[in-house]
Order: structure tokens, then sequence, then C-alpha cells
């Protein structure tokens, strides 16, 4: 065996590009121009570029960016926002942060996305928008969200957190990358996303213009010109420091996603005949960039899985242990165990595999060995 296996490598991603990284660090020190230098206008330009959206802007993270997305929407309290219990809690949080209250629809069990058969029947008068999630790299079926969405005359909001660079295929032919599909996409740039800066950081994509101004006013305090203040904002900003190292970053985006999906390559071939383990499927309206690589472990047995792989050295996680509905702090919702059976069970049979751009095939090999020789 050689270096550790963990479950994300930023040291080894940092040092093959260190010495850009380390000039672009340096010369943000000496500019001095901490807030707003002219590092953050150039990477939104190049991200409109890489995503083809119109507009991107950025924030301070991408709960931020979810929250300034509702925010410019005009919802809040009494209004109704449709989205699933198995998301990280984010997703859920903006929306009961301002006042709104999340309303579950439940996940596919092979595509973990938003199942769009149970969306109708969610849809209320007070529904303000659908809040779908492209769960571990992989889109939800945007098409049929759109196309209800538009019915009802309600808003859609992709969070898009984990899926940065993923495209969609609508029927028609047509490509769109996540995030920028729906009224408003918001992403993440939190260290073990797939575009990952050194701290927080996060973006808002939309292709209205007057959303966009709007979006970009309410992470500045509601105010297009200073100390003008037309809405209730926020203070949420990428720093100089972070969108100058997330533009060196973003040019190495495409080869980082293809070093995701060779590794994802490499699971498959090793692990799909192995019994009692589910691999991840690929849906055909959507790439998949594989922010996570998720098995489902049957027979109750994923929690001896992750202990045994821990034993010989290999990392796993549990994303997510617990559906939204069941957290304590989303009981007042009213929601209770068996309301959706789909995202209860994943919470039990999930376990992501080590997955980022630096896996070598030895430590895949090793981690697919230890997993065919497992003897549970
Ligand atoms: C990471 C993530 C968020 C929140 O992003 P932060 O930058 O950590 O605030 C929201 N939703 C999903 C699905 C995420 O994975």
């Amino acid at each position: 065996m050689t270096a550790p296996i963990t479950m994300v490598d930023l040291q080894n991603q940092y040092l093959r590009i260190k010495p850009e990284i380390d000039a672009a660090i340096q010369r943000v020190l000496h500019s001095t121009a901490f807030i707003q230098g002219k590092e953050v206008a150039n990477f939104e330009e190049k991200l409109e570029q890489f995503t083809s959206s119109k507009y991107v802007i950025s924030c301070g993270n991408g709960t931020d960016a979810l929250l300034a997305a509702l925010i410019a929407l005009g919802i809040g309290p009494g209004d109704e926002v449709i989205t699933v219990p198995f998301t990280f809690i984010a997703t859920v949080e903006a929306i009961a942060l301002i006042g709104a209250k999340p309303v579950f629809v439940d996940v596919c069990e092979d595509s973990f996305n938003m199942n769009v058969q149970q969306l109708e029947n969610a849809i209320t008068p007070k529904t303000r928008a659908i809040l779908p999630v492209h769960l571990y790299g992989q889109c939800a079926d945007m098409e049929p969200i759109l196309k209800i969405a538009k019915q009802h005359d309600i808003r859609v909001i992709e969070d898009a957190c984990q899926a940065i660079g993923t495209k969609y295929t609508f029927s028609d032919g047509t490509v769109k990358q996540a995030g920028t599909i729906g009224d408003i996409g918001c992403t993440s740039f939190f260290p073990s996303k797939n575009l990952g800066c050194y701290g927080d950081g996060g973006a808002i994509m939309t292709q209205n213009s007057d959303l966009a101004d709007k979006l970009r006013a309410i992470c500045r305090h509601g105010s297009a010109q200073k100390y003008h203040h037309d809405y209730i904002g926020i203070n949420s900003r990428l720093d100089t420091l972070q969108a100058a190292i997330l533009d060196i970053k973003l040019k190495h985006l495409d080869e980082y996603i293809t070093n995701r999906q060779n590794a994802a390559e490499y699971y498959y071939k090793a692990l799909s005949a192995v019994k009692g383990l589910a691999l991840p499927i690929r849906v055909p309206y959507s790439t998949h960039t594989f922010h996570q690589f998720t098995l489902k472990v049957k027979d109750s047995k994923r929690d001896a899985l992750k202990q045994y792989l821990s034993e010989k050295g290999i990392p796993s996680m549990v994303y997510y242990p617990i559906p939204a509905h069941l957290q304590p702090a989303y009981r007042y919702l009213g929601y209770q165990e068996g309301d959706f059976p789909v995202s209860e069970q994943l919470c039990k049979e999930v376990l992501s595999l080590p997955m980022h751009t630096e896996l070598t095939e030895d430590q895949l090999q090793y981690i697919c060995e230890t997993i065919v020789n497992c003897p549970l």
C-alpha cells in the first residue's frame, strides 16, 4: 500500500498547482483588495463562460446562495417551497430561515433525486417554488419539473451545490448545465465540492437580468448603490483570495471531473458483480460528475461494511444518516417516520466510497479488492 486513503485529497490536488496558486495568493496579498478585488468579477465572468450562464453572482457560501435566491423571488412567511428530505440540511434550512414552509416529496430509490411523480400532489395555492437538489453530482429530472412549475406559475431554484459542470439533456436534445436550468441555480465552493476554494464560497446563476440585479443587491445588504437599500438583504461575498484561487481551479475543472469519472469507472468495473451491493445508477438525461460515489448496501449490512473498511484503512461516509423530516430541528413541520419511506430507507443503506481527483490505481485496486473479499 502506498499513501493513506482519504475521502478527499486536497493536499495532493494543491501540490499539483502550487506555483500558480501561491502566485495568485501573493498577488492578492500585495493588492490588499481583499473584498471586491478585480479577481471577483473576473472569476464570475469565467464561470459564466464555463457554465454558459448569462449571469453569475458570487457569494459567501452555498447556503447563502439558496437564501439569496429565495429572497430574490420574494418568498417568505406563508409561502411553501417543495424540496426533498434526502439532502444536506442547508437546502431545507434556507427555506425555513426565510420563514417559508419546507414541503417534502420523496426521492427515487435509483437516482436519489426528487420523485417527480409526487410533485403535483404536493402543490397547494401557497406553493411558490420547487427546489430540486442535484444530489451526488447527477441532475434531478428537470424537464418535467419545469413543466409542472410552468403549469402552476411557480419558480424553480436548483440546488446545484454538488453538481457544478453536470450536464442535463432535454428531450429535444438541448443541453444545459446544472444551475442554469431553473429560474435560479445555487452552487457551493466549499473545499470538498467538485470546484472547491480554500475556505467558504458560493455562487448564484440566473438567465434573467432583473433577477441578476436583484440577487447582486441582496448579497450586498440589499443595496445596488452604496448606502441606498432597496431590499432587506444579507452580507454575503466571495472574498478576493477565494476568487483568485477559484479562477485557477476552474481551468482544471474539466480534468478534475474526468478524474472523478475515471475513478467511478474503476468502481463500476470492479464492484458491479458484488452481491448485496447496488452501484449508483446513471440516468439517461444527465451526466454524472461524481461528487460522491454512493453505494446502497443491502440486508442491513451497511454499518458492518463501513466498520470493516475502516479496519482495513479505507474511509467511507454516510451521506446522509437522517432525513431532514426526522431531524429534531424540523419536527415542527409535523412529519413522521414512514412519511418518506424511500429517503428513510436510503439513510439506512447508502455508503459513499473515497472519491476525489487524486485517487491512484493502486488505491482503487486496494479499495475494490477489500470490498470484493469482505466476508460479510
Ligand atoms: C454543500 C451543500 C450546500 C451548502 O453549501 P455551503 O457552501 O456549505 O453553505 C447546500 N446544499 C447541498 C446539497 C450541499 O451539498
